[in-house]
C-alpha cells in the first residue's frame, strides 16, 4: 500500500458510505479519467467483469465468433464463452510477444469467406508489455470490427506518450491483488464513447430503469466496484507512478545482471513503446544446456518462488476445441519462458540473492 488508502476507507467508514456507489467510486473513476486521458471509466468489481460488459456492448451474443489472442490468462476469454459466443484464437509474434497481426488478419478474412464476420476483437498487452496495438487497431477497423483492449496487466504502459488502455472501442483494466496497484479485487471499462460506459453503468447494477418501483426492462448484473474497494484505489492512483518506476527498475537489474548470458534473453521495448514492465520475464534457450526449469527449481529450492509464462489458451484443456491461427510462437514461449520474482517491494538484497541462485545454477 502507498499510505493514504486508510484515509479513503475511512471516510467511506465515517461518513457511511459502505455501498457499491458513493464519492470514492466517483473519485477513483475521476482519477482514471486524469491519468489515461479517456473521456470515461465505470468502476467495476473485476477486470473480467469489464471485458464481459465490454462484449455485451459490442453486441456479442449467442453463436457469435469473437478473436481473442491466445497467449494470455484464462480471463481474456472466458467472458466470449459466458455471452455463448466461440473464441477464435490468434497465436503471438516475437517483437511484443502479443497478437500477430498477419494471422489476425487471415482469420478475419478466413471468417468472412466463411460468412462468420468476427464480432469482436479481444487483444491484450501482456506483462505490461505494449501490442501492436496500432497496427490491430488499423486492421479492425478496415473489416469495421469492434476492439477490446484487454490492458489488465498494462496500467502505465503507453505507446508514444498515450495510456494504453484508451486505443480500443473499449479498454479494460483490473485492480486485483496481483496486478501493479490493486483494489483487492476490482477493474474498470474505459472507453471515449461516453454514452456505452453510461450503458455500462446501467448494466453492472442490475438494468434498473428509472422508476420509483424496481423496473427491469434488460438483464443486468452485479458488477459495480464498492466504495470501500474505491478508496483503497485512489490511495493506490497516489504512488502509481512510483509502483512503474519501480518494476522498470527491477527489470533494468535483471537485464544488468543476466542480460550477457548464453541462452538468457529478454524482452525489448520496440521503439516508441513504453512497458510497466508488470512482470519481468526472461526466455531461457534449451540448446545453451540450461532450461526454464532447472532456472525455476534452483529458485524453488531457495524458497524463491517464479512461474512458467502463461500457457496459451489454445493448449489449455477447457479452449482447446476452438479454431486456433497459430505459428508456434506462443508455445515456445511457454516451454522457455520464466517470469522473475518482481513485487514492486522488492528489496536490493532479495533482487540480488535471486540473481545470485540464477548465476549460480548455470555455472
Ligand atoms: C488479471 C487479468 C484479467 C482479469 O482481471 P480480474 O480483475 O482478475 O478479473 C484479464 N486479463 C488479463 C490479461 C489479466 O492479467
Amino acid at each position: 500500500m502507498g499510505g493514504d488508502e486508510q484515509k479513503y476507507v475511512n471516510e467511506a467508514f465515517n461518513t457511511n458510505w459502505i455501498a457499491p456507489l458513493g464519492p470514492n467510486v466517483d473519485g477513483f473513476e475521476n482519477d482514471l479519467k486524469n491519468y489515461t486521458g479517456i473521456a470515461d471509466v465505470a468502476a467495476l468489481s473485476s477486470g473480467t467483469a469489464a471485458l464481459h460488459l465490454a462484449l455485451i456492448l459490442a453486441g456479442v451474443t449467442n453463436g457469435d465468433d469473437v478473436i481473442c489472442q491466445s497467449f494470455t490468462f484464462s480471463a481474456s476469454a472466458n467472458p466470449i464463452v459466458y455471452c455463448g459466443a466461440r473464441p477464435i484464437f490468434i497465436d503471438s509474434e516475437p517483437d511484443t510477444w502479443n497478437m500477430c497481426t498477419e494471422l489476425l488478419e487471415k482469420a478475419i478474412k478466413q471468417g468472412l469467406e466463411q460468412g462468420r464476420k468476427p464480432k469482436a476483437i479481444v487483444f491484450v498487452h501482456l506483462y505490461g508489455m505494449p501490442a501492436k496495438t496500432q497496427e490491430i487497431v488499423d486492421i479492425a477497423n478496415r473489416y469495421q470490427i469492434l476492439t477490446i483492449e484487454d490492458a489488465a496487466e498494462a496500467l502505465g504502459s503507453e505507446i508514444n506518450g498515450k495510456k494504453l488502455g484508451t486505443y480500443g472501442n473499449f479498454g479494460v483494466l483490473s485492480f486485483n491483488g496481483n496486478k501493479i496497484i490493486t483494489t483487492s479485487g476490482g477493474g474498470a471499462l474505459i472507453s471515449n464513447d461516453i454514452i456505452a460506459v453510461e450503458k455500462a453503468r446501467f448494466l453492472a447494477t442490475q438494468a434498473r430503469d428509472p422508476a420509483p418501483h424496481y423496473q427491469h426492462s434488460e438483464i443486468g448484473y452485479n458488477y459495480r466496484m464498492s466504495n470501500i474497494c474505491a478508496g483503497i484505489g485512489r490511495g493506490q492512483m497516489r504512488v502509481i507512478d512510483e509502483r512503474v518506476k519501480r518494476r522498470r527498475e527491477i527489470f533494468d537489474f535483471y537485464y544488468q545482471e543476466l542480460s550477457s548470458i548464453p541462452g538468457i534473453d529478454f524482452l525489448i521495448e520496440p521503439s516508441g513503446y513504453f512497458s510497466n514492465r508488470w512482470l519481468s520475464t526472461i526466455t531461457v534457450n534449451p540448446k545453451s544446456g540450461v532450461t526454464r526449469e532447472t532456472l525455476r527449481l534452483a529458485l524453488d529450492r531457495e524458497n524463491i518462488e517464479s512461474r512458467p509464462l502463461w500457457k496459451p489458451l489454445h493448449l489449455q484443456p477447457v479452449f482447446s476445441s476452438y479454431p486456433t491461427f497459430e505459428n508456434g510462437t506462443s508455445a515456445k514461449l511457454f516451454r522457455d519462458g520464466l517470469c522473475l520474482p518482481s513485487g514492486s517491494n522488492l528489496t536490493d538484497e532479495d533482487l540480488n540473492r535471486i540473481v545470485n541462485v540464477i548465476k549460480l545454477a548455470i555455472e
